[in-house]
């Protein structure tokens, strides 16, 4: 019994930050719709099924979330039971994301990746400033950009 509560824990918690329309994701639409953006998202069509893809500036963005896909940051954190099954299903979201990354490359789509650090935690940016970014990675023609969060030390005066 307590295996299967922890199993149907686990389906839940992987829904919720696997799955699309995760938090960082809803913010991320929000604000680039309010600056007159406009996108498609999760299109079967293109690979990787992008979170959202700009088709005419033929640009997809992803937001990542660190822990799934083994992003070394502070988000993400080894897991102290079942590691090994946790690692390797990390392992393989992250051999995905190369093979789609090269997938996009070749069939001519430019990509970002919004880290979910970027968005929340203790290093996460401005929310104007993640727009920013993004919106200007869409109108430009750079074909690769990431944005993640700034763990840089605030304080250097600090011992
Ligand atoms: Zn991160």
């Amino acid at each position: 019994m307590a295996d299967v509560l922890t199993q149907a824990q686990r389906r839940l918690n992987m829904s919720r930050v696997r799955g699309k329309n995760t938090w960082p994701e809803l913010i991320l639409r929000k604000g680039l719709h309010a600056r007159g953006l406009r996108f498609r998202i999760h299109r079967k069509d293109i690979p990787g099924r992008p979170d959202l893809a700009f088709i005419s500036a033929r640009a997809v963005v992803f937001v990542h979330g660190c822990f799934w896909h083994g992003h070394r940051c502070p988000l993400f954190k080894v897991p102290e039971t079942r590691t090994e099954f946790w690692m390797n299903k990390i392992l393989a979201n992250m051999h995905r994301d190369e093979i789609v990354a090269r997938q996009l490359q070749a069939e001519g789509w430019r990509s970002l990746v919004v880290w979910e650090c970027a968005l929340r935690g203790r290093g996460r940016l401005p929310l104007q400033t993640v727009l920013d970014l993004t919106e200007t990675f869409v109108r430009g023609d750079q074909l690769t950009a990431r944005i993640a969060g700034d763990f840089s030390p605030r304080d250097t005066s600090s011992p």
